[in-house]
């Protein structure tokens, strides 16, 4: 039997066809602008050579971020789960997994079947995330693939202020100005990076059997930095940018076990005024959707999600939490109802 699993990133498209239980090919290419091409062009690349044409594949997961827009795809599932199931296939023993994408970052926590157990999400900003390494090995004129061992030959690090994307492009061009060298430019921005990285990490449960995926997990000089913070050495795979399409082709070979109880989804994020994260434990969640009628915000919405109906936050909302909502106990002052208050099944959290 033939499956593939395609993920459409915000930055990189990645496909993975396997048979049976092989790889029998795998592509990574630009996403671009237009999702609904790349995605095919991806289809098309990755069978160039394998002998297989495109209507002998049985079953197509997409995700990513534009998994919505494989039109060929037989279901979609979120990145997250992807991940998680990817590098189960390769160590069974991870529990713990640092997902660093090209916009966002995510820690996540799995079983020992790769099915998340626990996952919160950064996607404020870019600072940290591959468009953000970009920036600044364009600002330093060093090719990405080479700011990881550069940063490694540093003698001590600057330290940075920020990775806010545009002030740690303005701190690095007035430390370059300044004569620091490239190598401790880079040896400060990764170490802030790992730091903020290990901020996410402590937000699920830090357990041993510890992965990063994502095309950030090339980068040598930030994998030892959180290495440095988390006190263990991460599992890298074979190529960690195809963790999530291996997964994605995964759940297409298993396709009924696509459903993943006991989620806690966690939206929002830290930054220097404070955390702001709304759970949703998908577990209790049973799909009434109270919560969206109760919000003065409009912050809710329900989405179908690995078989079931759930509250989500919406995504327009995830950047704006601390503006929308004053937090459940000052919003109980304002307002007759909350969303916690008319959860019957205590699915909802606020950390603020
Ligand atoms: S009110 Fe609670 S149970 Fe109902 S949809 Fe919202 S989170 Fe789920
Ligand atoms: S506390 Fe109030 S404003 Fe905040 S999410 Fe709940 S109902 Fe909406």
């Amino acid at each position: 039997m033939i499956y593939a699993g395609i993920d459409i990133g915000s930055r990189a498209a990645k496909a993975v066809l396997l048979q049976d239980d092989t790889i029998v090919s795998s592509v990574i290419r630009d996403t671009g602008a237009e999702s609904v091409k790349t995605s095919q062009a991806l289809l098309k690349e990755l069978l160039v050579g394998t002998g297989i044409e495109a209507g002998e594949i049985d079953y197509t997961v997409a995700t990513g971020y534009g998994r919505v827009l494989v039109p060929y795809a037989d279901e979609n599932v979120s990145e997250i789960s992807a991940h998680a199931k990817g590098i189960n296939w390769y160590f069974p023993q991870v529990r713990t997994i640092l997902d660093m994408g090209g916009q966002d970052c995510k820690a996540i926590n799995c079983d020992g079947e790769g099915n998340v157990t626990n996952f919160v999400m950064n996607d404020k900003c870019a600072g940290g995330t591959g468009r953000f390494l970009e920036m600044i090995a364009e600002v330093l004129n060093i090719p990405l693939e080479e700011i990881g061992s550069v940063s490694l030959s540093s003698n001590g690090g600057i330290p940075f202020n920020t990775i806010c994307a545009v002030f740690a492009k303005t701190e690095a061009l007035g430390h370059l100005r300044k004569g620091v060298s490239r190598a401790d430019i880079l040896a400060g921005l990764h170490e802030a990076i790992a730091t903020r990285s290990y901020n996410l990490l402590r937000r699920v449960s830090l357990e041993p059997g510890f992965a990063i995926t994502g095309g950030i997990s090339k980068n040598s000089g930030l994998v030892a930095k959180i290495s440095q913070k988390v006190q263990m050495d991460p599992l890298l795979c074979a190529d960690p940018q195809l963790c999530g399409a291996l997964g994605a082709a995964l759940y297409a070979r298993n396709k009924s076990a696509i459903a993943t109880p006991g989620v806690k989804m966690q939206y929002g994020y830290d930054d220097g005024t404070g955390s702001y994260f709304i759970s949703i434990d998908e577990e209790l969640c049973s799909g009434c959707g109270k919560c969206v009628d109760a919000c003065p915000a409009g912050i809710f919405t329900m989405s179908r999600r690995n078989g079931r109906i759930v509250a989500e936050v919406k995504e327009e909302a995830r950047k704006r939490l601390p503006i929308l909502c004053p937090g459940v106990g000052n919003c109980r002052k304002l307002n007759s109802i909350t969303c916690q208050a008319v959860c019957g099944e205590n699915a909802i959290e606020h950390s603020w």
